[in-house]
């Protein structure tokens, strides 16, 4: 008998005919979320489930008695409690390495769309406000020969350092929990301690995952530190930025704007203030959100799934449950 699966999000075809060859799938197809009762009907029984952006917490984990493994199609897993998949003895499962070049072609763009005031000025020629005469209240910043200071220099932190530094003959700073001599070698970034790189930054750029350490990292004594001509940029997780001190640093001219991908409540809510701030660039988190990509990040998602679910070791178990049973 084959093990069965269920996939809690839609996917392309060929990634549920590859799992349909090793395993008994069911799944959910529409773009609305999945309703919870929903899900937890469909795990209660299977080996195995595809899914992104769905807690796996105690609740979850206490319905799917025959639960095997939780396979993210995204590099991220702030939705894992590892604590409760440790004591249910399940494997969790990420996407790192497919994303990142397109992650970073994002974050750049948030960069540039922030420093070129991109997202302001097509609204002010669409809306016909366009007027002959001095175009000095258009002007924005260089962002060539800047200085692009790194928090969280893994995967999509590299690419961003040769973005930096082969397209735009950027200065690079970055702080991370570990050294990167490669990357100090082959792009000349530098490291430096959090408070200098906030200090010396034109574009901070957050990207390190979210989990207890990080969470709101970057905070009011963080943006007090930041210069009031730099932009902060976040492609990590709306939870490690604290959002109200954000606000403030915005409305007091702290920093001169933010590019943000991603935001504590998502879909965010629309009473922000950040919402009606012409100087922060705001997108749906949507990092990733190329067809290639994330057929590749679906299809690495399937090859973790059908590994768990037939006794093999999966490719991407994420580091804290390594140690966990197959
Ligand atoms: P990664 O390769 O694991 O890189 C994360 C880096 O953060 C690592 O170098 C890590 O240090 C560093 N780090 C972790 N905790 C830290 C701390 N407390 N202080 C300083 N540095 C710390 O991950 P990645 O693939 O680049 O992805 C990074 C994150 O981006 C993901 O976890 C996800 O949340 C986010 N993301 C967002 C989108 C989007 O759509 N906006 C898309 C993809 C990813 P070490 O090298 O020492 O481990």
């Amino acid at each position: 008998m084959k093990p069965k699966v269920y996939i809690a999000k839609p996917v392309p075809e060929p990634v549920i005919t590859y799992i349909s060859e090793h395993c008994d799938v069911r799944l959910w197809n529409s773009t609305e979320p999945i309703p919870q009762d929903v899900l937890y009907e469909e795990i209660a029984s299977v080996d195995g489930v595809l899914l992104s952006h769905i807690d796996i917490n105690e609740s979850f984990l206490s319905t799917a008695s025959n639960l095997k493994i939780v396979c993210n199609a995204s590099v991220g897993y702030d939705n894992f409690d590892i604590e409760a998949m440790k004591k249910y003895n399940v494997l969790g499962t990420h996407t790192p390495g497919v994303l990142d070049d397109t992650v970073a072609d994002l974050v750049f763009g948030l960069i540039l769309t922030s420093a070129r005031r991109l997202a302001e000025l097509d609204r002010l020629v669409k809306d016909g406000n366009w007027e002959k005469g001095s175009d000095t209240p258009l002007f924005g910043r260089d962002v060539h020969h800047q200085t692009l200071g790194i928090i969280g220099l893994g995967r999509i932190g590299e690419k961003l350092v040769k973005r930096a530094k082969c397209g735009f003959d950027m200065n690079v700073l970055y702080y991370n929990r570990s050294r990167k001599p490669v990357v100090e070698e082959t792009y000349d970034a530098k490291y430096t301690a959090l408070d200098e790189l906030l200090s010396q930054s034109d574009f901070v750029v957050l990207m390190t995952p979210l989990n207890p350490e990080t969470e709101k990292m970057i905070g009011k004594r963080e943006f007090h530190l930041m210069k009031p001509t730099a932009f902060f940029i976040n492609g990590s997780r709306g939870g490690t930025v604290d959002e109200q001190a954000l606000i403030d640093a915005l409305q007091d001219g702290e920093i001169a704007g933010a590019g943000l991908d991603v935001f504590q409540q998502e879909p965010v809510d629309s009473n922000n203030p950040l919402l009606r701030m012409p100087n922060v660039v705001t997108l749906p988190h949507i990092g990733s959100a190329t067809a290639q990509t994330r057929l590749d990040m679906a299809m690495l998602a399937a090859q973790n799934l059908v590994k768990g679910v037939t006794g093999e070791i999966p490719p991407n178990v994420v580091p804290e449950l390594k140690q966990q049973r197959n």
